[in-house]
């Protein structure tokens, strides 16, 4: 048996004795987890009512760090005692969007730790070909950040950012942070942030933000235009799920803007016509595809300090204190490390 936090009922999750998890295909390879992380989606999951759905009675936890210390039959491209990180978003490889190579939009999905068992857990069996080998180098606790990570990594790779352009990122959570640095890292001229807490505002200009504006207190727009001489931003990342409408409102005509936040919930009103009329291209983009392996090198290239922005570390059975710090805004990076019982 092992320790792991499941997700046991609408917003409940116990701290349990499950079964330790076995291999049952011959492309698996069994974990033990180093590290795991709180997303937001979690956070999704365990509101009432949900707003994002996931499976009762699965351990959760979709990012982690782990060691492989058993494989499948079939698996030649891992052994035991590699280090990975990997997407949790498994697909099948044989429905039409994946025989497209649209990996991200398959029909068959199962996600470990939202529709199936996780990482909040001592150990997990994961396919093989959701794995990245990273280095014996790289932290736990720079490792951690794969998963969001690639999914932005995916975004920017949408806008093609020309060196020095300007960026607006809407939303200073850790996704929009992720897209502060890297597009920074991508050679962004002027970044800029709009966020209405302080602390994450703090925040932002520590991950490479020029300015941040608080949207509550000036007009975004007008400021975004005397910061653009009136032309506009080139390249805006929307972080948060509902400004589509900020965005366009702040994009140079034929600039871009990357429709990254979520929520279901909303059905924000667009002005179709300024779309159109100024050629504005946007993108939609969801978890990432074929990134992985990008990202893992990004990481390990320590071009973003990627472990500022880690504000808890705790033991899994304190996984509601994460959550909770999760929920009022406190935490952005909450790290949980698996803990074993002796003598078992
Ligand atoms: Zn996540
Ligand atoms: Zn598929």
């Amino acid at each position: 048996m092992m320790n792991a936090i499941v997700f046991s009922g609408v917003g409940e999750t116990t701290y349990m004795k499950v079964p330790k998890p076995q291999i049952k295909k011959a492309d698996e390879v069994l974990l033990k987890i180093e590290a795991a992380s709180i997303c937001g989606t979690d956070v999704h999951i365990l509101s009432t009512p949900p707003s994002y759905p996931a499976t009762q009675g699965i351990v959760q936890g979709h990012e982690f760090v782990g060691r492989v210390v058993e494989v499948g039959a079939d698996v030649t491209s891992l052994k035991v005692g590699d280090r990975v990180v990997l997407d949790p978003n498994v697909f099948c490889g044989e429905c039409y969007q994946c025989k497209k190579g649209n990996f991200n939009m398959c029909e068959e999905v199962y996600v470990l730790g939202i529709t199936d068992n996780g990482g909040f857990a001592e150990y997990t069996v994961a396919p093989c070909k959701m794995c990245v080998k990273i280095s014996e180098d790289l932290p736990a606790e720079v490792a951690i950040f794969a998963e969001p990570l690639t999914c932005v990594v995916s975004a920017v790779n949408k806008v093609r950012l020309l060196p020095g352009e300007s960026v607006l990122v809407l939303g200073a959570g850790p996704i929009g942070l992720y897209f502060t640095m890297l597009l920074k890292a991508n050679g962004a001229g002027k970044v800029i942030v709009s966020e209405v807490n302080p602390k994450r505002a703090e925040y932002a200009l520590k991950a490479g933000a020029d300015r941040v504006i608080n949207p509550n207190e000036v007009d975004l727009v007008e400021e975004i235009m005397k910061e653009t001489d009136g032309h506009g931003i080139d390249v805006v990342a929307e972080a948060v799920g509902t400004l589509i409408q900020t965005a366009i409102d702040c994009v140079r005509p034929k600039g871009k803007v990357v429709l990254f936040g979520m929520d279901s919930s909303m059905r924000p009103e667009v002005d179709q016509f300024k779309i159109v009329r100024n050629e504005i291209e946007l993108y939609g983009s969801f978890i990432g595809l074929n990134t992985l392996p990008a990202t893992v090198a990004l990481m390990e290239s320590g071009l973003i300090d990627l472990q500022q922005l880690i504000t808890h570390k705790l033991p899994l059975k304190d996984f509601n204190i994460g959550l909770e710090a999760m929920r009022d805004g406190s935490a952005l990076e909450v790290i949980l490390y698996p803990e074993s019982d002796e003598n078992e």
